[in-house]
């Protein structure tokens, strides 16, 4: 048995980095950036007013000052003319300041009557003027790799940049096994469950930036299993789940050494998840999952995720990790890593009671996965432990 971090390893070297592609900023978000994005534009273009009001020379504007109007200027429309002493131009948010002016005196400190203007008796300090290129200059960068958020959107959109490049979405097959499993909304017989992990592992990929594809069960045979895998050949990653142990209908060991697999390693220390392998299949990253529901997500945290953000080239690192202080005393560990579906509260983070690797209610209720190190003694309420944050 290795270590989860011996495991990780072994993953970073497996899984090769996807390519890159040219996207629409409207499918950007979410992808990850794989060259930086430069500005064609300095933002503003222009010196522009901040506010609605008029545009002077600062020098000028003391209370009680008086201005003759004589233009304006609106958002696309600036004014044609330089202004001198004594001159005032209506100008509203948005617009290039006119030549000659330096402050914007408000709207609301200004009286106006005909084209002539009084400014009030307390001004504000203004000047109220978005300096150009105040945001950003021709050649300013958003630079790679980085996950585009949605204000990374709106700033590529105003940097007029109207494609990126992105690292393609890496296709995951999600190939669930046993004979026990039909899909939901199907009948079970009086022996059969519903597949979930599949489910919650296509909603974890799907947010972590992949492309998965749900495969059909494959049954407890080899015909069955082969098959399937047959139907994932042109996958980047394919992700079986169950089957991985060493009991009779355990295929999935067999059959993908059968087809090649070069394996990896097999078994980690860590609970949830111990049955884990992985290898090169064809030209596939493969990656076999443990069956239990809680195992499989928990896996697919610590290990399906990290491999995922290799994949799309953000750094090989493990799942990250945060403290928080225990909400009450917790037992030693064994002699595995312990994933312990958690609650994070204001009070601090406490583990369910209920731990074992078939209950997804209790993962559901979890939003944390609270690590416990190989060995780590009895902990009392109030030390800090470390945990992996989950959903959000
Ligand atoms: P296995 O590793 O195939 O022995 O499966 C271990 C346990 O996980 C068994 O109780 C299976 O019924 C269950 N299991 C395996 N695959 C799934 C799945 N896709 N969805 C829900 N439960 C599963
Ligand atoms: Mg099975």
């Amino acid at each position: 048995m290795i270590s989860v971090s011996e495991a990780l390893d072994h993953l970073f070297a497996l899984a090769a980095p996807m390519p890159s592609e040219q996207v629409p900023l409207l499918q950007a978000a979410g992808r990850i950036l794989t060259e930086d994005a430069v500005s064609t534009r300095d933002q503003p273009p222009f010196a522009a007013s901040a506010m609605d009001g008029y545009a002077v020379i600062g020098a000028q504007a003391h209370p009680g000052a008086r201005f003759t109007v004589i233009g304006e200027a609106a958002a696309g429309h600036r004014f044609n003319g330089v202004l001198s002493s004594g001159q005032a131009v209506r100008i509203f948010t948005g617009a290039p300041l006119p030549e000659g002016a330096d402050r914007v005196v408000i709207q609301e400190d200004v009286t106006r009557d005909g084209d002539q203007i009084v400014l009030g008796d307390q001004l504000d300090t203004g000047p109220h003027i978005r300096p150009a290129a105040g945001d950003f200059r021709i050649g300013s960068r958003l630079s790679a790799p980085r996950r585009l958020s949605p204000e990374d959107i709106a700033l590529l959109a105003s940097m007029n940049v109207p494609r990126v490049t992105v690292s393609r979405q890496p296709s995951v097959a999600l190939i669930s096994t046993g004979d026990e499993l039909v899909m939901p909304g199907e009948a079970p017989g009086p022996d059969q469950i519903i597949a979930s992990n599949t489910f919650g592992l296509h909603a974890l990929l799907r947010n972590l930036g992949a492309a998965p594809r749900l495969l059909p069960v494959a049954r407890d045979t080899v015909s069955s299993l082969s098959t399937t895998l047959d139907l994932a050949a042109d996958a980047d990653l394919i992700v079986t789940i169950g089957g991985a142990s060493v009991g009779d209908h355990d295929l999935v060991a067999k059959v993908t050494a059968e087809r090649g697999m070069e394996r990896a390693f097999y078994k980690v220390a860590m609970r949830p998840g111990k049955p884990l392998m992985a290898g090169r299949l064809g030209r596939a990253m493969m990656l076999g999952l443990p069956g239990n529901p809680v195992s499989a997500m928990v896996c697919g945290h610590v290990f399906l995720a990290p491999v995922i953000r290799a994949m799309i080239g953000l750094p090989s690192r493990p799942a990250p990790r945060t403290s928080a202080p225990l909400a009450q005393a917790i037992a030693a560990n064994g002699p595995r890593e312990h994933y312990m579906r958690a609650r994070l509260t204001h009070e601090g983070i406490a583990p369910f009671d209920a731990q074992d690797s078939s209950l997804l209610n209790v993962l559901s209720q979890a939003n944390a996965l609270l690590v416990r190190p190989p060995h780590d003694g009895p902990r009392e309420a109030g030390e800090m432990v470390e945990y992996i944050a989950l959903g959000s």
